[in-house]
């Protein structure tokens, strides 16, 4: 089986090394030249455990190859998967899918026979139909069928979610799907066929309508920022209260209605898909006439936190940081990749920057990808946790990279110059900090060090950046 996937990105990339795991020849399409020259040449752009050894090995058995024709990517491929970039349009929140169409087109006009045209991309409902009216209008005279397969791979573990994923949601017109109960249309014969080794492992494999599928993608992450709003707002009502947000989450998430993931406190959700993919799920509301208060609320708690996180910090280095020396922990949005796309320390690096900080930060993986982010001076990039912590005044964890959370609370106080320890991902214990005479604050935890309470946010405090 052949297959051709357009896009080399994290989900590009991600999806094309497995389906050659599966034992499929996947042609991959990357219109960046300098990524495809990196992949050509064997260098994977990102940074993703285990994809580096997944990518050589399927190269070098002959089943994955990359190139900028697409003509020849997409000759004999049954399946043609669109996995371009969806980010925000302009301003206004609706997802931009220029490249979609503009990939759509490339790959009309390049096909010679019969295959089915598969979104990965995140896309709004009703652009699988928009994407087969313009193949339609192109070339009248070709076979195709339009199939909606979104993906829900996280960052940092993609390679296990995309091989043991919790489901797979593929979304085909009546037609497509055998146009009766009991047939099996050729689409959906071939989605079968390329998902053949996750129906092996009984891995939930949903077929569903097109705008179905499309719609599920956002709803799922939708859901997901509402339930990292909804434990940040509980974080705050701890620390007001005096309750802890950890206690909090095990006695709600262990409710199996709950569910115990994504109940962990922080300083607000970033990334490349929730703060999009919230936003396009009110947009398509909107056109839709329909209501999308829950979603709306939690864009708006997760912007609050965001903002508030600046004056936090502020307050925990004593209302000023000018002169001080900040030890930053963590770039990336999250641990396990380099991405940076809507990482919180973006605007905390900046803010400090502007208040007079030194900042001297580390990332195990996002250095590089970090720089252009971060401000061009009053950033010191340093070897290791230990080199950045070395000398500083404050210790802020804005990622909670497993590596951090081996530091001893004794080696960080020997090493630095002053005792101030800002933890935003909550990945140390309180009580050992305390005993190490550290002034630690965490989210949603009642302090190690007595001192002002940390519940009030930015804007009451007037400190938002
Ligand atoms: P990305 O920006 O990392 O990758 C997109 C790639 O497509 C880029 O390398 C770009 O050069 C290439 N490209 C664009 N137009 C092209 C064309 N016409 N021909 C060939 N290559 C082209 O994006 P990503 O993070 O992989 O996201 C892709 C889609 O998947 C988005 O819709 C996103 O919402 C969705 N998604 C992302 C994730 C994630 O964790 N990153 C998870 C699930 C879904």
């Amino acid at each position: 089986m052949r297959i051709a996937v357009i896009g080399g990105g994290y989900v590009g990339l991600v999806s094309a090394a497995c389906f050659a795991e599966f034992g499929i020849e996947v042609a991959v399409v990357e219109a960046q030249a300098e990524r495809l020259a990196a992949l050509q040449k064997g260098e994977i752009p990102i940074y993703e455990p285990g994809l580096d050894t997944l990518v050589a090995s399927n190269i070098a058995a002959g089943r994955l190859s990359f190139g900028s024709d697409i003509a020849a990517a997409v000759a004999g491929a049954e399946a043609i998967f669109i996995a371009v970039g969806t980010p925000p349009r302009n301003g206004d929140g609706h997802a931009d899918l220029t490249y979609v169409f503009a990939a759509a087109e490339q790959v009309a006009r390049a096909m010679t026979g019969y295959a089915v045209i598969v979104t990965k991309s995140t896309v709004p409902v009703g652009t699988g139909r928009r994407i087969a009216e313009l193949v339609t209008r192109l070339r009248p005279e070709l076979g195709f069928d339009v199939a909606s397969n979104p993906e829900f791979l996280r960052e940092g573990s993609a390679i296990g979610d995309f091989m043991r994923p919790d489901r797979v949601v593929i979304g085909l017109d009546a037609e497509a799907a055998g146009g009766s109960p009991g047939k099996v249309g050729r689409a959906q014969e071939i989605m079968r066929r390329l998902y053949r080794p996750l129906y092996l492992i009984e891995a939930p494999i949903l077929f569903t309508s097109l705008e179905s599928s499309e719609l599920i993608k956002y709803a799922a992450n939708s859901f997901l920022a509402m339930k990292i709003s909804f434990i940040n707002e509980m974080a705050d009502l701890c620390e007001r209260v005096g309750a802890d947000v950890h206690e909090l989450a095990r006695g709600i998430g262990l409710d199996n209605r709950i569910g115990s993931k994504f109940l962990h406190a922080g300083p607000g959700y970033g990334g490349s898909c929730f703060p999009k993919d919230t936003l396009a799920l009110m947009r398509i509301a909107q056109e839709a006439g329909a209501s999308s208060r829950l979603v709306e609320a939690t864009v708006q708690v997760n912007e609050a936190r965001k903002a508030s996180m600046g004056a936090r910090i502020m307050s925990a280095c004593g209302g000023a940081v000018r002169g001080k020396r900040v030890a930053v922990l963590g770039l990336t949005f999250k641990p396990e990749t380099d991405d940076m796309r809507d990482a919180p320390s973006i605007p905390i690096v900046h803010r400090l920057v502007e208040n007079g900080a030194e900042v001297r930060a580390f990332d195990p993986a996002g250095m590089e990808a970090a720089r252009p982010h971060l401000p061009p001076r009053g950033v010191t990039y340093c070897t290791d946790a230990l080199d950045a912590a070395a000398g500083a005044d404050v210790l802020l964890v804005l990622t909670e990279w497993n590596e951090f959370r081996a530091l001893s609370p004794s080696r960080l106080r020997s090493l630095m110059r002053g005792r101030v320890v800002i933890d935003l991902r909550n990945i140390y214990d309180p009580a050992a900090m305390a005993e190490a005479g550290m002034a630690y604050s965490s989210i949603g935890r009642p302090r190690s060090h007595p001192g002002e309470p940390l519940g009030r946010t930015g804007t009451e405090q007037g400190l938002t950046g």
